[in-house]
């Protein structure tokens, strides 16, 4: 790693035993920048909720969650201090990427141009959705430069309705199209934490399951766990894994803030340990959407947005310590018997 890093600036940190407790202006406090060439990781706001089929407000997600984040309080008091995960890594916020107003198509396709820059850059995406229309187009740039994905998917709702030709954009179409575009192999996906009226009818199952998707639904995580269902992903993500993560995976008493919340789903420690158990998945980029700050009582969905990012980060930052995994040994031959 090159020492040119960009540091917090001085008071955005506990500095002097000082604090500035309401100061919400990047995650976790990291440098704000668009220099790809001193970073690794790169969190990004996609301030769009035009893709929503009920209750909107997720545009403002990116904001709620970065000001959740100063809840978290990796920093060290000087810049020769620095703790985990900015120790190992560069961390930035690259902020929001504009949108265009009733306008969902040039601005998924504005986000797919930033996401590519990033994804060319050999930089890690965490993406603040937004509502789920806004994983397309980072799927479209990721999987042009890492070929066709595994998809680990948490969400209530497996958003694989069948797009139409005329207007197929919205937050329930994503993963329809983007196993048509061959983005990602459903083979090798999964969806987890699927519940309601809607999703878990015979119907919606059905349209999942024949697509190829895997799904383990809310039912079937209530009994097999956290470490069973961790063994399942392993078994199914193959390829270069992105991990999407619908907030309303988790039960709308931890994270009531969104749009479409569904009862009987995730406890935060849940989705938290899952989380956790991804670190040795080829992860390639991350994503949180479906934030709703106007239905966040006490901002606790925000928050749990934020520490599920601070896991991702911590994984990472794990991965970096390692250093790139040797290549397996050729196995010795055999020699002959005489
Ligand atoms: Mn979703
Ligand atoms: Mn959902």
């Amino acid at each position: 790693m090159s020492d040119d890093r960009l540091m917090p600036a001085d008071w955005q940190r506990a500095s002097e035993g000082g604090l500035s407790p309401s100061s919400p202006y990047s995650f976790l406090r990291a440098p704000l920048t668009r220099d790809l060439a001193r970073a690794d990781v790169a969190v990004v706001g996609l301030p769009l909720d035009l893709g929503t089929t009920r209750r909107p407000g997720a545009r403002f997600g990116p904001l709620a969650i970065r000001n959740a984040s100063m809840q978290l309080r990796p920093h060290g008091y000087d810049e020769h201090d620095l703790l985990t995960p900015f120790r190992q890594l560069r961390i930035v916020d690259y902020g929001d990427i504009e949108v265009f107003p009733g306008y969902i198509e040039p601005s998924l396709e504005k986000f797919q141009e930033a996401l590519s820059a990033i994804a060319s850059a050999g930089v890690f995406p965490i993406v603040l959705g937004g509502d789920h229309s806004v994983t397309l187009p980072v799927l479209r740039a990721l999987a042009k430069e890492r070929g066709r994905l595994s998809l680990v998917h948490f969400d209530a709702h497996p958003d694989i309705w069948p797009p139409t030709p005329e207007r197929p954009y919205h937050h329930g179409t994503v993963f329809a199209i983007a196993a048509q575009e061959k983005l990602i192999d459903p083979a090798a996906s999964v969806q987890i934490g699927i519940r309601g009226s809607l999703s878990a009818t015979l119907f919606e199952l059905g349209i999942a399951q024949k697509s190829g998707f895997h799904i383990i639904t809310a039912d079937e995580f209530a009994h097999s766990g956290v470490t069973k269902t961790l063994a399942a992903v392993h078994k199914i993500a193959k390829r270069p894994v992105y991990v999407s993560l619908d907030i309303d995976c988790v039960d709308p008493a931890f994270a009531p803030g969104t749009g479409t919340p569904e009862v009987a789903g995730l406890t935060s420690r849940e989705i938290v340990e899952l989380v956790r158990g991804l670190g040795d998945l080829p992860l390639v980029g991350f994503d949180v959407v479906e934030v709703s700050p106007p239905y966040d009582a006490s901002e606790i969905t925000a928050l749990l947005a934020a520490n599920l990012i601070y896991e991702v980060l911590l994984l990472l930052a794990a991965k970096a310590e390692e250093g790139p995994k040797p290549r397996p040994k050729a196995r010795p031959r055999r020699a002959r018997r005489p």
